[in-house]
């Protein structure tokens, strides 16, 4: 029999808890692992390491390519970054699994509905890129990153996973609507994939009806893909569907290096009571099994978790309340004792092992025919009406061979005025045109206008060209621009 080695990250609060109940479900089961235990979050944040991922914990992974690890603490709003975010980023792993199905012996308002769906979260862009800049003392501006080649890896995976697990329809959730260039990046590359897997029907859906739906009528989904921040938020939804977040597993993938972990993070009030759910993390462990192809351990232990639950006579304070609860350590005695039963009644998906769609070194995938700069878009600091600087600006641009199109105010645009009432800020987006675009913006002509607007007190903090790809325009208008 193969033996698997697997980092092993206990994690803050309740994690060494959890973790230490899954490693014990796991050896249980008869598959062999070598568990490497590393660290990473609050400990290693304390002991001065800002990314709170250890250079040792990041040569573990590199060695063993599959980690399980505990949730690990994040300072809010200030300070360090994230170490769940930093490790999926490190290991590129761009997908989160998340599933999502009905538990026998849990009962949630959805019982008897038959829940059962994944959602396939993309993992490393968007939001959080974490590209954040205070462009203004008062104004601050996050990066939504979105990349054709990143919607290309998770579009695929959705497929994939579609394609082991049997289900026969793919929905897209996105704000395209909003968004068209950056959440319809992803629209557009799904309705391109979409294709290649004739078996598998799929419908776009606006991600706001998305949660409406998912807590209407949420046995309609089967995998559902969607962005980083949509999905963290859809996936959150749709655990409490089933029960809350004691008992959502999930599974980062990427090419070549995977970790498992429960979508739930570090529950400080609970750590070290015995109390917290491990079923999460215990299942995250299954997820992980399946990854290393341990498919028949994987459902031993899934089958003894749900006898555990639909027998109810250990279960989690979350499900019973305080009075009636196993503690962690009981419910895990229980899971291991009933290793070898299933429920009754229980139908077991029939997995096949994910098909990790390779990596492609390419790092451009879309080269246009033709492209060319129109203007740029200058983000200007000024205390000043709209009509005072678009006044300036336009006697600016003239010189520098520029004409002022219009200003916008957070995506309105109030100069020319339109009769908005805008609240504005000292944050204004200035569209400049060039009147002879021929597809090459001349450098020293930008920089006169830069250095005009500087001479006038602008004080400019960043710059947008405006291009267009085979005659699409690559940037949106303003709100109320023609
Ligand atoms: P949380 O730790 O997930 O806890 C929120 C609530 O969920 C808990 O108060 C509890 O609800 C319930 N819960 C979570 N895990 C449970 C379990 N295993 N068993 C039973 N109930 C459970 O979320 P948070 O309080 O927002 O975050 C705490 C820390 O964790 C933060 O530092 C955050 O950044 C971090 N975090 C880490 C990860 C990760 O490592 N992947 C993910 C999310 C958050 P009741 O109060 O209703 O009992």
């Amino acid at each position: 029999m193969k033996t698997h080695p697997i980092t092993l990250i206990p994690g803050d609060g309740i994690g060494p808890e959890v973790v230490s109940s899954a490693r014990r479900v796991i050896d249980a089961s008869g598959v062999k692992i070598q568990w490497e235990e590393a660290r990473a979050g609050a400990s290693v944040f304390l002991k001065g390491v800002a990314s709170g991922v250890p250079r040792e914990t990041i040569e573990s992974i590199n060695r063993t390519r599959v980690a399980l690890k505990g949730p690990l603490e994040t300072p809010v709003g200030y300070g360090e970054k994230s170490a769940n975010v930093t490790l999926r980023k490190l290991f590129e792993t761009f997908a989160n699994l998340r599933p999502i199905r009905e538990f026998p012996g849990v009962p949630t308002p959805y019982t008897g509905r038959g829940i059962d769906f994944v959602v396939v979260r993309e993992n490393v862009e968007d939001l959080y890129a974490g590209i954040e800049h205070m462009q203004t003392p008062g104004v601050a501006q996050c990066l939504k990153l979105i990349s054709h080649k990143g919607c290309e890896k998770i579009v695929n995976l959705a497929f994939e996973v579609a394609l082991s697990e049997g289900r026969r329809s793919v929905h897209c959730a996105t704000k395209a609507n909003i968004m068209k260039l950056t959440e319809g990046l992803l629209k557009r590359t799904f309705e391109e994939a979409a294709p290649r897997f004739p078996a598998i029907q799929t419908q776009h859906i606006v991600v706001d009806n998305c949660a409406h739906q998912l807590v209407k009528k949420p046995e309609q989904f089967e995998v559902i893909v969607t962005t980083n921040m949509n999905g963290d938020i859809l996936s959150d939804l749709a655990s409490a569907l089933v029960g809350g977040l004691g008992f959502a597993p999930s599974a980062n993938i990427g090419h070549d290096v995977a970790i498992f972990e429960a979508v739930h993070g570090s529950a400080p009030k609970y750590a070290g009571k015995d109390v917290a759910n491990p079923t999460a993390l215990i299942l995250s462990g299954v997820m992980l099994l399946r990854h290393l192809g341990e498919m028949e351990a994987a459902a031993r232990i899934e089958n003894a978790v749900l006898f555990t639950l639909a027998e109810g006579k250990t279960l989690p304070r979350d499900v019973v309340g305080d009075a009636k609860a196993a503690g962690t350590r009981a419910f895990t005695d229980a899971i291991i004792a009933n290793l070898g039963r299933a429920p009754a009644g229980w139908r077991a998906r029939d997995y096949r092992r994910l098909r990790v769609p390779p990596r492609r070194d390419q790092i451009v995938t879309v080269r246009p025919g033709q492209r060319r700069d129109f203007g740029v878009d200058v983000f200007v600091e000024a205390d000043m009406t709209p009509s005072d600087l678009g006044g300036l600006l336009t006697r600016l641009a003239e010189p520098a061979g520029f004409k002022l199109k219009m200003i916008s105010n957070r995506g309105t645009q109030v100069f020319p005025s339109r009769g908005a009432a805008t609240d504005c800020i000292d944050h204004w987006r200035c569209r400049f045109i060039h009147p002879h675009p021929n597809g090459h913006l001349p450098l020293e002509q930008v920089n006169r206008l830069l250095d005009s607007m500087e001479s006038a007190g602008l004080r400019w903090m960043q710059l947008e060209k405006l291009p267009e790809f085979d005659g699409q325009p690559g940037f949106t208008k303003a709100q109320g621009e023609d």
